[in-house]
């Protein structure tokens, strides 16, 4: 029995709008997506989660009927999963073990079944219990996934949580970065609702290192874990770059998510380019893209490698090219052209691919007078980010790497007694799931610390 694949709305409808792209399973689909799992006695699919579900269990659950218990197993170890069934790269994670993949009509659908479980229990308002809280207090600073699943364990294990984040909302790229298309701002809402009722209290509005020292926390609390992500972009550095209408993905995509440029009437500043070079070509670039698409312009990427080595998922890719994103590949911008202060172009050059580089990749390189431009109104740089320096600058003792992630151990202990780190932080911009995973090994590894201490 072949895979059953997600409803979506159609290209050309879903350009016209911010609503989610895919639509769910229906429970017709979903149990006969559960009825393809072998419930294997390996669960060789259980060593692609970083967070450990029981993937085998919530699916026969699902199987049953029993959608109440398979929210509760999913919930034991996952603490966002309606998160996770709509972002995670399942086919380089628990879809790529399953051993349908190759020859029995494609792995189970995970994925989209975790997602139909988890909306389930945010319908019916399934949540996890806290139990009663013992006398350790701990600080959680950012409030991107590492952080929750952080802050989500640590209350599970009955330890009393505040965490600091420097915007006036609650869920790091999960709600500036990612697209409403994508990822629903409601859906991030509900699963931070659940960790307030856990009794995890967020405090906004807070940048930690200039609103309050690192220091002050160590002092306030037992242990302190940084989850400041890594949201410092990175630029192209050539000449034009200063120019009105250029930004980076990550302020564009903030502008755009934060400030709802996609809602009808909405005043922000978000520049509407009729049309936009979007330079990258990894998720973040396919999001920017996309979401220049639905502001009404029409959309060239440019990439200096070939299609093979694109680093974005091939469903993202697949989708951007579906809503009429035009693609340059093997091509590199070396100049952006302007007038009157704005952009007007982008001068180009073609490239072709040499020698394997440090990455593994095959190093691209400029052919000699293929110059040409394209015509456009707005740059969208999509190159990657570093982490942000403010923490590291107001607290040097914190031992961090020429790249400025913090430097740590497998359970995300640093340089500096009781604090600890995980996620983008530590590194470098990685994937929602293993920053999940980072968030609740550091939560064991704190509660540990607090229950030798007498304080649990
Ligand atoms: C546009 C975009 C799309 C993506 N799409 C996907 C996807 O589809 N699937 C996937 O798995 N991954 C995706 N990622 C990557 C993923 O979102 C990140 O790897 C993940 O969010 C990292 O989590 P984190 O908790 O480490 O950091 P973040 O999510 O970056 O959260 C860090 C938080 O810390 C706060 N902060 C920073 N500094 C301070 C400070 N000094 N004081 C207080 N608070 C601070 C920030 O405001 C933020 O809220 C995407 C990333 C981007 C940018």
């Amino acid at each position: 029995m072949l895979r059953h694949k997600m409803p979506a709305q159609a290209p050309e409808e879903r350009i016209t709008n911010f609503r989610e792209v895919a639509l769910g399973f229906t429970p017709e689909l979903a149990l006969a997506e559960s009825e393809r799992c072998l419930n294997c006695k390996a669960a060789p699919c259980m060593q692609g989660c970083p967070v450990g579900v029981h993937i085998p269990l919530f699916i026969s659950r699902v199987r049953e009927g029993d959608l109440d218990s398979a929210a509760k197993v999913l919930l034991a170890d996952n603490n966002l999963p309606a998160v996770c069934g709509r972002v995670c790269p399942q086919e380089n994670q628990c879809e790529k073990y399953c051993i349908r993949r190759e020859k029995l009509g494609g792995s189970v659908a995970i994925g989209s079944l975790e997602r139909f479980v988890a909306d389930h229990a945010n319908e019916k308002g399934i949540a996890p219990v806290a139990p009663e809280r013992g006398s350790a207090r701990v600080a959680v600073v950012g409030t991107g996934p590492a952080s929750l699943s952080c802050a989500a364990d640590l209350a599970k294990a009955g330890v009393a949580v505040v965490m600091f984040e420097a915007l006036h909302k609650a869920g790091g790229v999960l709600v500036y970065g990612i697209p409403e298309f994508r990822l629903p701002k409601t859906v991030v809402a509900k699963e931070v609702e659940k960790l307030v009722a856990l009794g995890v209290e967020i405090r906004t509005d807070m940048v930690v290192g200039k609103t309050v020292l690192l220091d002050e926390l160590l002092a306030e609390y037992d242990a302190v874990f940084v989850g400041t992500g890594a949201g410092l972009p990175s630029f192209l550095h050539i000449k034009g770059e200063n120019l009105g209408g250029v930004s980076s993905a990550n302020e564009f995509l903030t502008r755009v998510n934060l400030m709802k440029a996609y809602e009808k009437d909405a005043v922000t500043p978000v520049q509407r380019g009729r049309n936009v070079v979007v330079v990258g070509a990894g998720n973040v670039a396919m999001d920017a893209a996309r979401t220049a698409r639905r502001l009404g312009a029409e959309v060239t990427l440019v990439y200096r490698r070939s299609r093979a080595e694109m680093p974005a998922r091939a469903e993202e890719i697949g989708h951007a090219e579906e809503e009429g994103i035009r693609f340059e590949l093997l091509t590199n911008p070396v100049e952006i052209l302007g007038e009157n202060g704005a952009v007007s172009g982008m001068r180009c050059i073609r490239m072709e691919l040499g020698e394997p580089d440090a990455s593994g990749r095959r190093r691209p390189v400029p052919v000699a007078g293929s110059e040409f431009d394209i015509a456009c109104d707005e740059v969208i740089v999509a190159l990657g980010t570093t982490p942000n320096p403010i923490i590291k600058r107001s607290f040097p003792a914190l031992a961090t790497t020429p790249k400025g992630t913090i430097v740590a151990d497998e359970n995300g202990k640093t340089s500096v007694e009781r604090l600890y780190t995980g996620g983008d932080a530590m590194t470098g911009a990685a994937t929602v799931i293993l920053a999940m995973g980072a968030g609740k090994r550091s939560a064991h590894a704190i509660a540990r610390e607090l229950k030798a201490a007498g304080k649990l």
